[in-house]
């Protein structure tokens, strides 16, 4: 039985990491695109202006979730090397086995999530 935990552990672990490093390589591919708006009104109009400062608003955005879902990934993994994973951090119920393959990175269990209003999803 040890050992089945283990190796399910390990592929978490394994697409924890995935999805860490796509999250990472995806934030380097979009630093120009949340550079600073240069203000240069003769060769942009009004509304071009407007357009560039709102694509910058939602590459930050995008920006903002990725950090926040890496912080997510770095503390299950923290908590997998603590040996605390697995457990809602909440109640500390276990955390469902079904819950923990859709979403690896998930604190909490599904009854705290839905109370939290933060995970809809299952
Ligand atoms: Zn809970």
């Amino acid at each position: 039985m040890a050992d089945s935990l283990g190796e399910q552990l390990r592929l978490l672990v394994e697409r924890l990491k995935e999805r860490q490093n796509e999250l990472k390589r995806l934030d380097a591919g979009s630093v120009e695109a949340r550079s600073p708006v240069e203000l240069d009104q003769s060769r942009q109009g009004r509304l071009s202006r407007m357009d560039a400062l709102q694509g910058q608003a939602m590459a930050m955005e995008t920006a903002r979730r990725r950090e926040l879902e890496l912080k997510k990934i770095e503390a299950a993994l923290a908590r997998i090397q603590d040996g605390d994973y697995g457990y809602c951090l909440r109640c500390g119920e276990s955390i469902g086995h079904k819950r923990l393959e859709f979403d690896p990175a998930t604190p909490l269990c599904v009854d705290c999530a839905n109370e939290a209003g933060s995970g809809t999803r299952h």
